[in-house]
């Protein structure tokens, strides 16, 4: 009897089997393949051709359905979609490699001898560059001046970047040769000056006094740093970068790369705020290739929070009487958005203090007028005064934030702020809960490149030493599942990519990681032992253990 029962099952299995397999380049099976899709479904396999996610089901149905050359066992490992970092300074990160490593030092004498150290092993730089010293990491933590680098340096130019790049110092032979003067002043910039004298520390706008005659790298060079740079990100799970801030020479460059094959990262840009940017780009509209979206316009609304230039609604607590400063005025701004308002282009402004933050979104709501999907972005969204959030959520602004900055900035953010204004400061949740989804970021070379680190303090609120025990302000910690989506399909839709990367779903790019343990339930003391095992670009592995 049993026999009979069984053999529709037997005939269907037998026709099934009989039917031609579809062709694949490559299936994943026994994985646990987290798809981000609306529903957050979790499958066992992926089927991939030309490049594309073909389908995704259970290993029965793939591999009933499509066969290839290539076929892997994920041996129950997690497979994620490529991670998307959606605030980066991708080319900067590139050039940081080839330039002196000052993050992490403790004293302003350490970064000196790590410059001579970078010098001696690097002979015959015209320019010594360097970059990541962070006063707060200095006792007493002022601002160095620059009397050790002239003594150890006196007759080549030296110029070292602050982590946030917001700040320099530059050696009294770099002030020579960019003609800064003591006492001069820049809008939107300080020029620091003591006792008539010039520190060598350049704040913001000033900045720029001394990197407009450092020398720009060449072309062979600019395909060694972005190389050295994607090698890094793919070795991370990273496949889509945004780059916060790039002109025209620069964006030319790295499409040509990627034309040629040599960049196989996908990048979207936002394009410097600059008469020359806005001239080319603004009349021809976003330009697209398979791997570079440009369309995005970055401005600054104002500095950053460790080296005070940051714009505050009252005084900073540890400098009395000190507001810090917008970048430009606020009828540059009000131009900038009248003028891309009616544009394609995605409005991305840089915002920290909460005074900034509150002149960009009465601007943006002036012209979005309301509920949108124009997608214009505030970048970091750091510290919000409580009238302001809903801002946000009024005129469908994404809050662009980047959680390792909360974990890096607590243990001085205090000093700056007071505990009161602490409260709406990296507020991952309640920004989150305005449109009901937020874009994660790392903003590297500022902070270290590692998604693994972004969702440590995004989930735990905690830094890679694991501090402080039980978190920094949990009332904005997001669920895992938030964290992975930010990291994913979010970031993607900050980006107007969401219809190709983002998700494992048929048809969209395919883009994916494998992970040796799963974020999903890896124990907080692990998730920095992630390891990456293999990272894929439109269906091809450029990274791999
Ligand atoms: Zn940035």
């Amino acid at each position: 009897m049993r026999i009979y029962r069984l053999l529709p099952v037997l005939l269907g299995l037998l026709l099934f089997s009989c039917r031609p397999k579809e062709r694949a380049d490559l299936l994943i099976y026994n994985a646990k393949v987290y798809t981000v899709d609306s529903a957050f479904s979790v499958v066992s396999a992926i089927a991939v051709r030309d490049g594309k996610v073909l389908a995704t089901g259970t290993d029965a149905d793939i591999r009933g359905k499509y066969e290839s050359g290539e076929v892997l066992d994920a041996g129950g490992k997690a497979v994620y979609p490529g991670l998307i970092d959606a605030h980066t300074h991708f080319v900067r990160y590139g050039q940081s490699l080839f330039t002196a490593p000052l993050y992490g030092s403790e004293s302003f004498e350490e970064v000196v001898r790590r410059v001579k150290e970078f010098a001696a092993s690097h002979p015959g730089q015209a320019w010594i560059q360097g970059r990541g010293w962070d006063q707060n990491k200095f006792p007493g933590k002022s601002f160095p001046d620059n009397s050790l680098l002239n003594e150890a340096f006196p007759s080549t130019p030296v110029v070292l970047g602050r982590v946030d790049g917001h700040a320099l110092i530059a050696n009294a032979k770099a002030l020579e040769l960019a003609g800064v003067k003591p006492g001069q002043t820049i809008e939107g910039g300080v020029v620091e000056t003591k006792n008539g004298r010039l520190t060598g520390v350049l704040i913001d706008n000033a900045e720029r006094l001394v990197q407009r005659v450092t020398p720009r790298p060449t072309a062979a060079q600019w395909a060694e740093m972005l190389d050295a740079g994607q090698n890094n990100c793919f070795g991370e799970g990273l496949t889509t970068v945004t780059e916060c801030g790039l002109d025209k020479d620069n964006v030319e460059m790295l499409d040509s790369l990627q034309k040629a094959g040599r960049v196989k990262m996908r990048v979207y840009v936002m394009l410097s705020d600059n008469p020359g940017n806005l001239r080319y780009y603004i009349p021809r509209g976003p330009y697209k290739t398979d791997l570079l979206y440009v369309k995005g316009v970055k401005a600054y609304a104002d500095g950053a929070l460790g080296s005070r230039g940051a714009c505050l609604l009252s005084p900073y607590v540890d400098k009395p009487g000190w507001l810090g400063f917008l970048l430009s005025s606020k009828a540059h701004y009000d131009s900038l958005a009248a003028m891309l308002a009616g544009t394609d282009f995605q409005l991305c402004t840089h915002a920290i203090g909460d005074s900034a933050n509150r002149v960009i979104l009465q601007i943006y709501n002036k012209y979005l007028k309301g509920a949108n999907d124009k997608r214009w972005r505030i970048e970091h969204a750091q510290v919000i005064d409580s009238a302001d959030f809903d801002l946000f959520g009024k005129a469908s602004i994404i809050p662009s934030v980047q959680p390792t900055h909360g974990t890096s900035d607590m243990y001085w953010a205090g000093e700056r702020l007071g505990a009161r204004r602490l409260r709406g400061a990296y507020a991952n949740k309640q920004l989150l809960r305005q449109n009901g989804w937020i874009p994660l970021g790392t903003d590297f070379p500022v902070e270290d490149i590692s998604p693994f680190k972004t969702f440590l303090a995004a989930v735990f609120r905690v830094d890679a030493k694991g501090y402080p025990s039980g978190g920094f302000q949990m009332e904005n910690a997001l669920s895992r599942e938030e964290a992975i989506r930010g990291m994913t399909i979010w970031a993607a839709k900050a980006d107007c990519l969401e219809t190709e990367v983002g998700s494992l779903e048929a048809g969209k790019s395919a883009d994916f990681i494998i992970l040796d343990r799963d974020l999903m339930s890896v124990g907080q003391g692990e998730v920095l032992q992630t390891k990456v095992e293999g990272t894929w670009v439109r269906g091809k592995k450029v990274f791999g253990r």
